[in-house]
């Protein structure tokens, strides 16, 4: 095999990816959200949208349609990246229009998605958060083995069914030739308790999925997060950032990061 080149950041201290088997289990929130509450807690922080299929960042921090400043540096093109709510963003969605995206074939696709990295002006950096598009394709491949993440965190639902395709991203990272930390588990929409029954809990898409996968893999469940009510409306509207502050998701978001960090001390 033929060594691979690879980026290097050398200002960002922690690479953490948010990987998924299957889309639409918040992985894109769940990256947002970490992002905002390291920000929140005064680490220097990036977040880089690598789902180039679907990019949400820029619809979450209500940057859409907008377009980014690129300097001309000597010979260099640089990308500027846009700083909102104290977090330097990326996204292809900030280069092209999603439809172009699509048509990209996968060499082409991962060529892009490298640019982010390397050709962005990041300067200080103590956390980036990557938003990993779902499954094992090749972007998250290549991803992986061309940038140097320090590790992954998966999220899932507590759901059966989406549990092939969990796995079968677990097993990507771990493979010797990606070998990627798994940090852990992260479970979403574990619940649903609705305000006016706060002692409730509905498991709506069943229990004990992120137990089962951790004891599995032998990885930690870091956390269960409910269902939120009023989430979906304040992404669509570009308020994640407010609804963030919400006591309630703030102390949910401020365990994670506790226990990312304590794995990098
Ligand atoms: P993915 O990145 O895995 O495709 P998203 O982060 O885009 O998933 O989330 C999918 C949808 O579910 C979005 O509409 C989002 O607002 C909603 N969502 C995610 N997490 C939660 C939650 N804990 N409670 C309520 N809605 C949620």
């Amino acid at each position: 095999m033929h060594k691979i080149e690879k980026v290097t950041l050398p200002n960002v201290k922690h690479i953490i990816a948010i990987a998924s088997g299957k889309g639409g289990v918040g992985k894109s929130t769940v990256a947002a959200n970490l992002a905002l509450t390291f920000a929140q807690s005064g680490y220097k922080t990036a977040l880089v949208d690598a789902d180039l299929y679907s990019p949400s960042i820029p619809i979450l921090f209500g940057l859409e349609n907008q377009h980014l400043l690129i300097e001309q540096r000597g010979e260099k093109h640089v990308m500027i990246p846009f700083e909102k709510n104290k977090i330097k963003l990326m996204s292809v969605g900030f280069l092209v229009n999603p439809e172009q995206a699509l048509i990209w074939r996968g060499p082409m696709a991962s060529s892009a998605l490298l640019q982010l990295f390397s050709e962005t002006d990041w300067g200080e950096i103590d956390y980036m958060v990557v938003d990993l598009p779902p499954g094992t394709g090749d972007i998250p491949l290549t991803l992986c083995q061309q940038v140097d993440i320090d590790g992954v965190i998966i999220v899932t639902t507590p759901q059966k069914l989406s549990f092939a395709d969990v796995q079968k991203a677990i097993t990507m990272f771990k493979n010797p030739d990606i070998n990627k930390p798994v940090l852990g588990i992260v479970e979403n929409m574990s619940w649903f308790t609705p305000l006016e029954h706060p002692d409730e809990k509905y498991f709506l898409f069943g229990k004990g999925g992120g137990q089962y996968l951790a004891k599995k893999f032998n990885s930690e469940l870091l956390l269960q997060i409910p269902l939120i009510q009023d989430l979906c409306d304040a992404s669509d509207r570009g308020f994640l950032s407010d609804f963030s502050k919400r006591p309630e998701i703030l102390s949910i978001y401020n365990e994670l990061i506790r226990k990312i960090s304590s794995k990098f001390n």
